[in-house]
């Protein structure tokens, strides 16, 4: 096996089990270069052994650590353990049902780095967005069918992460039945029509599910703008709590129209809803131009931050946002604002919704503070895995 070597000082990290290994931090070797996604030996700078990872040339994380007993071999049962652990977690969570929706690996959280599966009603669907998780993609999918015996895997490694890494997008069906256009996932009380295909993501936004169950505790004959509402996740769970309108915008006609068929699914009229294809940030204005105002506003971007780089940029677009719904809120308004950029911290995220409050001249609480659905664990050796932060605001 080829091994690397960290720095004198760099091996904290490590010890510390966070399971990515910067270039910086490793010695120069004069050693051939292993081939992408093989297994290495990391060894500190005493030369003992202190894990496995895998190496990933191209990428500024050079090694992304498999485990950190170095006795540990890579191979079908490392897998077969570490796909078990993650079932068995989202299994304590009561989130495993035949005909709904979970994702049962999220990467590093569930020790497989780079490594997404998702489950939708009886299909798997995977990114591969590292290259150890690439090269060990047949011994994976060999280990899913043999636990989950699922009707069919299909692949949709098409993410920016994976081309970090040089990696070609991969997508197509890895294994058993092609999925149907659209599955159809049972969540709770409400069924959503799911594109593994061509959605975002694997094709829906299971990192908002609890969310949504927040927001519907609010709607109760109540006005809802949903921006970003993408195929009506958080409208269908206004409109089930007994919202009295509910108005999403989105710039993706596409999106739109399975949203109608999603409240079409669950029986909504649509009377109770109006569609907006548009931009946000202009049809925030027209409202405000209009005076249009809300019960209840929805906040859930895409990521506008992807890079540490653009962390400015993309906090003047979130405050803009903000600021804009926070004016369009009557009195005891309710403002569920969103952030799932990892550039963006918690602290910071706040500090720009207090910015739009002041220039919004609206007193805005925090009443309750949002997180991703625990089936996007944060593991406490990979802080970076907290990505999605929402607060709940009632606005005066
Ligand atoms: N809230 C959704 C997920 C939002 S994903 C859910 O719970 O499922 C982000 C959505 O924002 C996508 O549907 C995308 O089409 C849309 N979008 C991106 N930029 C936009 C813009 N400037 N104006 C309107 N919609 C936009």
């Amino acid at each position: 096996m080829f091994t690397v070597k960290l720095k004198k000082g760099r091996e904290k990290s490590v010890i510390n089990r966070h399971p990515w290994i910067f270039s910086g931090a490793l010695q120069n070797n004069d050693m051939p270069s292993p081939t992408p996604g093989a297994t290495v030996e990391v060894l500190d700078s005493h030369n003992q052994v202190i894990g496995t990872g895998a190496w990933s040339p191209e990428s500024m994380i050079q090694v992304r650590m498999w485990s950190f007993d170095p006795q540990e071999k890579i191979d079908k049962e490392f897998f077969r353990n570490r796909i078990t652990r993650a079932l068995q977690l989202r299994d304590t969570l009561g989130m495993m049902h035949p005909d709904g929706a979970c994702r049962i690996i999220a990467g590093e959280s569930d020790g497989l780095p780079g490594l997404t599966v998702d489950f939708y009603a009886g299909f798997l669907v995977c990114q591969f967005q590292s290259c150890g998780v690439e090269a060990q993609k047949s011994l994976i999918i060999e280990v899913l069918n043999e636990i989950l015996k699922p009707e069919g895997i299909y692949e949709r490694s098409d993410t920016s992460a994976r081309k970090k890494e040089m990696l070609e997008d991969s997508i197509g069906l890895l294994y058993g039945s092609e999925p149907p256009e659209h599955i159809i996932i049972n969540d709770k009380d409400l069924k959503f029509k799911v594109d593994v295909r061509t959605g975002h993501k694997t094709g829906y936004y299971l990192d908002q599910r609890d969310n949504r169950y927040a927001l519907s505790d609010a709607c109760k004959g109540r006005e809802v703008l949903n921006c970003f509402s993408y195929t009506g996740a958080f409208s269908a769970w206004a409109m089930n709590a007994g919202a009295a309108k509910v108005t999403d915008i989105d710039s993706s006609e596409n999106a739109l129209s399975i949203a109608a068929e999603n409240y079409t699914l669950n029986g909504f009229a649509p009377e109770r809803y109006e569609q907006i294809c548009g931009d946000v940030f202009t049809e925030l204005r027209k409202f405000r131009d209009s005076r249009r105002t809300f019960d209840i506003i929805v906040l859930d971007p895409p990521k506008f931050a992807d890079t540490k780089g653009k962390v400015n940029k993309a906090a003047r677009a979130y405050k803009d946002i903000n600021m804009l719904a926070m004016k369009l809120l009557r009195e005891n308004g309710r403002l569920f604002t969103f952030s799932c950029s990892g550039a963006i911290s918690a602290e910071l995220f706040q500090k720009i919704a207090a910015d739009a409050a002041v220039d919004a001249k609206r007193d805005v609480k925090i009443v309750r503070r949002l997180f991703q659905a625990p089936d996007h664990p944060v593991a406490l050796n990979y802080p970076e895995s907290l990505y999605l932060k929402g607060l709940e605001c009632v606005v005066c």
